[in-house]
């Protein structure tokens, strides 16, 4: 398959591999270890999957970043989505990896095993056909993800419009990266060397709004495809800039993202939200600008104002670790519960309930085998 089958060469990898080790060896020792944060929850999984860590020099520690919407989506609002859809008149759409994020009492998938008309999709616009063909019934959709995932929920709001749908409804949970990578680098316990940028978010946004991340913070980016070659080959040009002294936003996924984004996605971005003053994240706690909101113009395809929501902040139970895995503080592994209390078919946290968790990652591809043997 074109554009897939050249990434998953295994002589270039080795020969990658090689590149980064020679450029480690120019670096030279600092007394830790080289920190890479992959920002985006999709690099996370094709890192696991295809064993890209353990072909890495030692020293090199890659750090599993906050890019997976559904991780870090706080328990309070599993609880308004679970209000919403218990509301019988109400059919909620969801996409699959939403369902079983637990909320304070129960998950969306409970909630529907105890009667509550939950249906799962695959974009938003399957969720307006849902909702045409139910007229006497609301149907809200969970709109949830970064920039990647905006825009559809943004179009699909424009076509009810032009439709004049009135009983579609969109529960906005939409994050941005921009601010979510400044409270990372303003983190005192995070020290990273550098990103890999997020490859799907930047088709939309483009390059150019990471270039605080050089020029203030004084750290290099990466632009990532996601496959192992574009992981790997991003990971040694960011290797090349520390080795050169450079400090720069480069784009290796250059095939997919244009530096300049895509103008008709950021249009109807710009078009149906705007920031809200703040929003929680899940082990993040509260990042100003960080989440987007309908405009009042699309008030009535707002579901935080259609309906009545609990609007309760939960804290997540003692025993989870989520916020240290998301902050790189420590590995999955490392959490108390990983493993035992928390597992991808009981989650007791949200980074093991996506694939591109990296609790459900690690898990998954033989994280727990490396937990075993630690203890
Ligand atoms: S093992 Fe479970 S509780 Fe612990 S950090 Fe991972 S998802 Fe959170």
């Amino acid at each position: 398959m074109k554009y897939v089958e050249e990434f998953r060469d295994s002589a270039k990898a080795r020969a990658l591999v090689k590149e980064i080790e020679r450029l480690v060896a120019v670096i030279g020792p600092n007394g830790r270890p080289i920190h890479i944060m992959e920002v985006c929850g999709g690099h996370t999984h094709s890192i696991f999957r295809y064993g890209l860590e353990g072909m890495l020099p030692k020293s090199i520690e890659l750090v599993h970043g906050p890019g997976c919407p559904v991780c870090v989506l706080p328990m309070g609002r599993v609880d308004d989505c679970v209000s919403i859809a218990q509301d019988e008149g109400v059919i909620f759409t969801t996409f699959g990896d939403a369902m079983r994020v637990p909320g304070s009492t129960k998950s969306l998938l409970q909630a529907k095993a105890d009667g509550a008309d939950v249906r799962m999709v695959y974009s938003p616009l399957d969720a307006l056909a849902v909702a045409r063909k139910n007229p006497d019934r609301q149907v809200v959709f969970f709109g949830l993800g970064f920039e990647t995932t905006m825009p559809s929920t943004a179009l699909t709001i424009l076509q009810a419009e032009r439709e004049g749908v009135e009983n579609f409804s969109v529960f906005c949970n939409h994050i941005t990266i921009v601010p979510t990578i400044k409270a990372i680098l303003d983190s005192p316990d995070l020290r990273i060397d550098g990103f890999l940028g997020p490859g799907h978010v930047s088709m939309v946004i483009g390059t150019a709004p990471y270039a605080f991340i050089s020029s203030f913070y004084k750290k290099p980016m990466v632009v990532a495809g996601f496959e192992p070659l574009d992981i790997l080959q991003s990971i040694w040009m960011l290797l090349k800039q520390i080795a050169e002294g450079r400090c720069e936003i480069e784009n290796q996924y250059a095939r997919i993202v244009p530096d300049q984004g895509n103008d008709a996605a950021l249009n109807a971005v710009n078009r149906v939200y705007e920031l809200r003053e703040f929003f929680e994240w899940r082990g993040l706690g509260s990042i100003d600008r960080s989440g987007v909101r309908l405009r009042k113009e699309y008030a009535r395809f707002d579901a935080e104002r259609k309906f009545d929501l609990p609007n309760v902040r939960i804290a997540d139970p003692k025993s989870c670790q989520c916020g240290e895995v998301l902050k790189g503080v420590i590995k999955p592994w490392q959490c108390k519960v990983f493993g035992s209390a928390c597992t991808p078919e009981t989650p007791l946290g949200a980074l093991m309930v996506s694939s591109e968790g990296a609790c459900a990652a690690y898990y998954q591809y033989g994280g727990l085998k490396q937990s075993q043997a630690a203890e």
